[in-house]
């Protein structure tokens, strides 16, 4: 069943109005109509089973016939801090962190990023971000879209820092050292509905002084295990790690 995100203005008591690019898609692409079902998710990340009444070009009606009891969304909130990785990566990681249930993405424009975003693109380049999110958010059943935030500089990032319960950066040299206990340690002593930041290093790895930043702002370096992994892979290994920790061990 078609599952379609809706800000709260769409939901009036038990009926369901979708417009643009959701209309298009149920009498377009999907060609759906009247008595079909699809999913709507509202803002606070209800799901409900909707009945279609009325399919036109530009507007959809529907009646909500049975809101859903789903439970796909990790029992923390994790921003990945993602340093901004070369090419087209960056596409493949939101996609991926969405399906591993990520609440937010911040891409960081760190001292070894290779990319420089060029700030007349970044607009252009967000909105694509966003429409990776919901496309991924619909495949995996989620019943919220990833947040796409605009690009920050490490500096921005730790300023922000402050209301996140956990903040840790994955360190290539904790995982070089063998030091392993970090993350288990630290994430033995987080509570469901707690938000957490995690800091991922652009493929040239953090430079020296970013460390130090990272450390003299009370962030945890942690190590992802002995292999050193690609970029793209650490932020997702640690959503994994997340979710195996709050979701498979519980
Ligand atoms: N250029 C670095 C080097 O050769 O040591 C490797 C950087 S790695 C390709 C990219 C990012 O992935 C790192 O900055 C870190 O955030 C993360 N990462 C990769 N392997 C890791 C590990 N074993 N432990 C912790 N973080 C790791």
């Amino acid at each position: 069943m078609q599952r379609y995100f809706l800000a709260t203005e769409n939901f009036k008591g038990d009926l369901v109005r979708l417009t643009g690019d959701e209309a298009h898609h149920i009498a377009r692409v999907m060609r759906m109509a009247a008595d079909d079902q699809i999913i709507c998710c509202n803002e606070s990340g209800k799901s409900a089973i909707v009945e279609l009444t009325q399919v036109e070009k530009e507007e959809v009606y529907g009646r909500i016939r049975q809101w859903l009891d789903e439970n796909s969304e990790l029992p923390v909130e994790v921003t990945l801090a993602q340093g901004l990785p070369k090419g087209d990566k960056l596409e493949m990681i939101i996609q991926k962190a969405t399906e591993l249930g990520v609440t937010a993405i911040t891409p960081v424009a760190m001292a070894r990023s290779i990319v420089k975003l060029d700030p007349k693109k970044a607009a252009k380049k967000q909105e694509r971000w966003k429409k990776i999110a919901k496309e991924a958010a619909e495949q995996s059943h989620r019943q919220r879209v990833p947040e796409i935030q605009s690009v920050q500089t490490l500096k921005e990032l730790i300023k922000q820092a402050g209301p996140f319960d956990l903040v840790l950066a994955a360190y290539e040299e904790e995982g070089k050292s063998g030091n392993h206990e970090g993350l288990p340690e630290l994430l033995s002593g987080v509570q469901e509905g707690s938000r957490i930041l995690f800091v991922i290093g652009p493929e040239g790895g953090f430079s020296s002084e970013e460390i130090v930043m990272l450390k003299d702002a009370g962030i945890f370096p942690v190590s992802l295990g002995p292999r050193i992994l690609r970029t793209e892979t650490a932020g997702l290994y640690s959503l994994s790690v997340l979710s195996y920790h709050f979701e498979l061990l519980r």
